[in-house]
């Protein structure tokens, strides 16, 4: 079918309408986006419409977050090259494949053993090295690997997880939608010292944080 058409048209097209045109200026993560194939990240029967300016599903009721979205939150983390970031809910690895051009390390937990050994292998094979797929409950983020400078989380979370604050980095932001199972909003917050000062971003939906400092289980 369209196994081995050209994408590159309708990702520059996504990156000047959906991105530039909306205020996203960062030329490392537009350049980013622009070199992730984001249509391999997506089931091969949605394809056509990887680089619509929609979440897409991608399985067990998941999603790919909307290119805006990535990129707004990749841009909100000023991130450097030398960083170490954690992400909260890998899904298909999209995300995180634009993280690994960006910085040195990914570390990404996905809770759903079947979307992290998919985006564990799409990372492998689409030139991600840097990036290392743990499967878990992200709300308690990676103890042992902390702390990181950057922490973005991909799922709504109920309130700000505290273990994922206390594995920030002196200066490290943290970007996380909070809000109830409808309607969220992007919250950037900054450690510094004892203080966590906070900005409050865009409104967003993203589908539940489900985990131990998340929301419950569903039954
Ligand atoms: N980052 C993805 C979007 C993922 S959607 C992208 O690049 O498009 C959110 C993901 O968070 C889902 O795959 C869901 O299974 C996962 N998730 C939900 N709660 C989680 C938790 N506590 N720990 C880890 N992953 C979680």
């Amino acid at each position: 079918m369209l196994e081995n058409k050209d994408y590159a048209p309708q990702c520059a097209e996504m990156i000047e309408n959906q991105l530039r045109r909306r205020g996203i200026s960062d030329a490392a993560v537009l350049a980013a986006m622009t070199a992730v194939p984001r249509h391999e990240f997506v089931p091969p029967e949605l394809r056509s419409q990887a680089y619509d300016d929609l979440p897409l599903p991608i399985g067990g009721g998941q999603t790919i977050s909307q290119p805006y979205m990535v990129a707004a939150m990749t841009a909100a983390l000023h991130l450097q090259p030398g960083d170490r970031v954690l992400e909260i809910g890998t899904g298909c690895g999209y995300q995180a494949a634009v993280l690994s051009r960006l910085v040195k390390e990914v570390f990404t937990i996905e809770r759903r053993p079947e979307l992290a050994a998919a985006a564990s292998a799409a990372l492998a094979r689409l030139g991600s090295p840097n990036a290392h797929v743990h499967c878990g409950d992200g709300t308690l983020g990676l103890p042992e690997l902390a702390p990181f400078d950057a922490i973005l989380v991909a799922a709504a979370a109920p309130r700000v997880p505290q273990p994922l604050l206390a594995q920030l980095a002196e200066g490290g932001r943290m970007i996380l939608p909070v809000g109830d199972a409808e309607h969220q909003e992007l919250r950037l917050i900054e450690k510094r010292g004892d203080a966590f000062p906070t900005k409050m971003l865009e409104g967003c939906r993203f589908v539940p944080l489900v985990g131990y400092h998340g929301w419950q289980e569903p039954s």
